[in-house]
């Protein structure tokens, strides 16, 4: 046994510190099955402890990694052989919840469903919301900057966050639990954290935004014949429903057809329309925000703007809606895929779509292609299948970064940088930006012990 493990036993106990043939039962992450390496898998049940952890592992050179709930889609939560991991899962407490103030204060290892439901049950909510809702962290949401349905009304994770408590690789403990929406007391230090994959500290708690609870909710799926209409509908959405539209997913009609094949999602409506959209509004009158809504919709009908619209009428035939935005195991069993996630202005995603599908056809004969995503926040998810067994990754990623510098988009909208897409920085951040990147990390890491080999290329020697 090293000297680390032996010094992180003595201080945990043997029950915290999971090492060998008991890990064979904690998967490597949502996306993959198979068992995870590490050196040991840590769970600290406090900041004290991850601090004392942290000193020690800074003491003896020893690379970690931090995980939550493992559903990060650029693998950076996923250990190798010689790292330890801090699992966050024992920090799991809802501290307070102040519905005055508007905030909750938690601890990073809180799941995010479970703070949905705990808040719910007080008539309150926290606006955050994604499809891994049920086993992301806190703590995840805040190191990856997390954004998800709700972007358009709420914002991301960023605008979320008041006040956070994190420690430093070398076991400094940096507590920033400020719960004003006003404080201006020199630089905000929490933005560092957020956002940062765990290589600048590890979030082990932090103070987040409620509101009150919506007390109506409305949602349609409807089909529109072209992007053109898209975006005419979202302007009109804007416009007439007063700044209650909380949601507006759009999936393109392959994405669509995919996920309704027999034996998946039933189909609402016809499966011939050339792009879908999933609607939603939060408002606080059930009955005019109901007349407003339908009316809305009626209009955007008869104008021609939208093609069909399915609105439903239980709480069950909502969710098989939302189902089919966010559940696409059907793309799932099409291995090989790839799953990529970018921003670009709004009006150019046509055009940056039509442009990937070329470029994949041009390679991949029996290749598809499945785009969907948050457009209202120019953010599209789009799952490239080359149709062919292999490691196609590499090309895949030259298919979908290659035309995005063309539209001065961004290589990663909310899901990060990890090791995935560590290479292909430079498309969207310049020298003197991932220079000064260096800089903070050398500041906060000088050991390199956090997160290393994630989100920062390597200096060029
Ligand atoms: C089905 C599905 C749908 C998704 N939808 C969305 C979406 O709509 N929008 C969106 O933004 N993302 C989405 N995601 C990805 C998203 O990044 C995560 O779901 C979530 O934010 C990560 O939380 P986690 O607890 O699982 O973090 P993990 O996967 O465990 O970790 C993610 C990263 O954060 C670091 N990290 C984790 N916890 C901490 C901590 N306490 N301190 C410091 N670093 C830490 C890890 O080291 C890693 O680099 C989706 C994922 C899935 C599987």
């Amino acid at each position: 046994m090293t000297d680390i493990i032996s010094a992180l036993i003595e201080y945990l106990g043997e029950q915290q510190v999971i090492l060998g043939a008991d890990l064979t039962n904690r998967a490597t992450s949502y996306w993959r099955p198979e068992p995870t390496k590490t050196l040991a898998l840590l769970r600290p049940r406090s900041t004290d402890e991850v601090s004392q952890i942290l000193k020690l592992c800074h003491a003896h050179d020893q690379p970690v990694v931090v995980q939550g709930g493992l559903t990060g889609c650029v693998d950076g939560a996923i250990s190798t052989e010689q790292e330890i991991i801090i699992s966050l899962e024992r920090m799991n407490r809802i501290e307070s919840i102040d519905p005055v103030g508007g905030t909750a204060t938690v601890e990073a290892g809180v799941i995010l469903e479970t703070l949905h439901s705990t808040l719910a049950n007080e008539g309150l909510m926290f606006p955050l919301d994604l499809g891994a809702r049920g086993s992301c962290t806190i703590g995840g949401n805040i190191a990856t900057n997390a954004g998800g349905i709700n972007v358009l009304r709420y914002g991301m994770m960023r605008e979320l966050v008041l006040g956070l408590e994190a420690v430093l690789a070398d076991g400094t403990v940096i507590s920033s639990m400020n719960q004003m929406i006003k404080n201006n007391a020199g630089y905000d230090i929490k933005q560092l954290f957020i956002g940062s994959e765990g290589t600048l500290g590890v979030v082990t708690r932090a103070v987040v935004k409620i509101h009150p609870r919506s007390k109506s909710r409305d949602s349609a799926m409807v089909g529109v014949q072209d992007f053109e209409a898209v975006t005419g509908f979202l302007q009109y959405l804007r416009g007439a429903l007063g700044g209650t539209l909380s949601a507006f997913e759009v999936m393109w009609g392959d994405y669509f057809c995919a996920v309704t094949e027999p034996g998946w999602h039933r189909p609402p409506m016809q499966r011939d329309h050339p792009f879908y959209i999933m609607i939603e509004t939060e408002g606080s009158d059930p009955e005019s925000d109901a007349k407003r809504f339908s009316d809305t919709l009626e209009h955007a009908f008869e104008t021609g703007l939208i093609s069909d619209a399915v609105v439903p009428k239980s709480e069950a035939e909502r969710k098989s809606l939302w189902d089919i935005r966010e559940n696409f195991e059907a793309i799932l069993e099409k291995q090989p895929y790839y799953l990529y996630d970018v921003s670009l202005p709004i009006k150019d995603m046509p055009a940056y779509v039509s442009d990937v599908q070329n470029a994949l056809q041009d390679q991949f004969t029996a290749a598809s292609c499945y785009v969907l995503g948050h457009v209202a926040d120019g953010n599209l998810h789009l799952f490239l299948c080359p149709g062919e067994s292999g490691d196609w990754h590499e090309s895949c990623d030259k298919v979908v970064y290659g035309p995005l510098k063309n539209f001065e988009g961004s290589i990663s909208a909310e899901h990060g940088i990890g090791t995935e897409k560590i290479s292909w920085l430079g498309i969207s951040r310049s020298e003197p930006e991932i220079a000064l990147m260096r800089q903070l990390k050398a500041a906060m890491d000088p050991n390199k012990i956090l997160g290393a080999g994630r989100v920062i290329p390597p200096a060029e020697s």
